[in-house]
């Protein structure tokens, strides 16, 4: 069995924002050349999330609006005394920071509307790191 890590490093441009990895993941499969096996891919930060869904503008706009009505930026949280993002935090801890994607015949086992999508809510950020690992034959 190999088992193969590739670091992914994403600047974002906006607070809350959604970013397609899909081709990334799929260049780290192709360099770890597992045929069949299992990739997750794992956030290192309290303030990200990553998601699989469809890539659509409007869909994306919907989400992040989403997220700031049930984690408001204004809310009376208390870790904003200390810092000022609890909302990004919160959003975080009840969203995943990993996926897991099956690998068959050398490629992603993704549905035809699915797109790995990071999810900034606390940026911009220079360096956002993200774990790509691949596990398999
Ligand atoms: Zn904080």
């Amino acid at each position: 069995m190999k088992v193969f890590f590739k670091d992914l490093i994403i600047n974002t441009q906006k607070r809350r924002e959604l970013i397609d990895i899909t081709l990334e993941a799929a260049k780290a499969l192709s360099d770890s050349k597992v045929i069949d096996g299992i990739c997750v891919i794992n956030s290192t930060h309290t303030t990200s999330s990553i998601i699989i869904n469809e890539n659509e503008s409007g869909l994306k706009e919907d989400i992040i609006n989403k997220i700031m009505q049930d984690f408001p930026q204004d809310g009376s949280w208390r870790h904003n005394k200390i810092d000022n993002n609890a909302d990004a935090h919160l959003a975080g801890a009840y969203l995943n920071s990993s996926v897991t994607i099956p690998i068959k015949n050398g490629g992603l086992i993704l549905g035809a509307w699915q797109s790995i999508l990071f999810l900034e809510l606390d940026g911009p950020r220079i360096g956002r790191k993200l774990i790509i690992e691949i596990m398999g034959i």
